[in-house]
């Protein structure tokens, strides 16, 4: 049986890069950032909610 590990990283729905968890700030809402920036995927504006 395999073991699928869950961790607190997520993959771009986009792009499949792994991206983390960003908590809301006074600009904009909880949402999703690349580890690494992926100029290539479309969801790079920070104000992107997921
Ligand atoms: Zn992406």
């Amino acid at each position: 049986m395999p073991k699928h590990r869950r961790d607190l990283r997520f993959e771009c729905v986009k792009c499949g890069k792994p991206v983390g968890p960003r908590a809301a700030g006074e600009r904009h809402s909880a949402h999703f950032v690349h580890l690494q920036a992926n100029p290539d995927c479309p969801i790079t504006d920070p104000r992107l909610d997921f």
